[in-house]
């Protein structure tokens, strides 16, 4: 078994203006429509989302997306959602970094498994900030097709609220 390192929110910071057009093709492509289609899955997963109104979920989802995919700050997006938005800064970046997060693990997981990935081995940022039910998770193989559920919620590394989490893809062996 072989895997491909997949950054988590800051190091994906760091490599996106070298990725970002090639990102930019890809949700041109066709992944980018099975990203699409993940993430609208993940909204009916996540009731819990601080935020009521389904058409706003949306829009943040998309701008999460476009931030992901343009190599943008989870910063800006916070600016966004206090722009459209009647929450606090501190609401909004806990927002704006969370879908940053689930939209990059989508990304990922669309990518991966268009390769043939089955699945990823869950990584934590290891240090004292990582939740207890996280910590559990790392280091184990966890199939694309079955996001745990963890503390009620359910998904994939990196898309839980504030969750830095972030999947080490498995790539079948050529
Ligand atoms: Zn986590």
């Amino acid at each position: 078994m072989s895997t491909l390192e997949i950054s988590d929110d800051a190091m994906w910071r760091e490599r996106s203006v070298a990725i970002s057009s090639g990102l930019r093709d890809i949700m041109n492509s066709g992944t980018g429509q099975v990203t699409r289609s993940i993430i609208d899955e993940q909204v009916k997963l996540f009731k819990s989302l601080p935020l009521q109104a389904a058409d706003r979920v949306y829009d943040i989802h998309n701008a999460a997306i476009e931030a992901v995919v343009s190599g943008k700050r989870s910063s800006e997006l916070t600016k966004e959602i206090m722009r459209t938005g009647d929450v606090t800064e501190a609401r909004a970046r806990t927002i704006a970094r969370t879908e940053v997060g689930r939209a990059s693990t989508a990304l990922t997981q669309a990518r991966s498994t268009a390769i043939g990935s089955p699945g990823y081995i869950w990584r934590t940022a290891e240090d004292s900030d990582v939740r207890h039910s996280h910590k559990q998770m790392e280091g184990k193989y966890v199939d694309w097709s079955k996001p745990p559920t963890l503390d009620g919620m359910t998904g994939h590394a990196g898309q839980f609220p504030n969750c830095r989490c972030y999947p080490e893809v498995v790539i079948p062996e050529s």
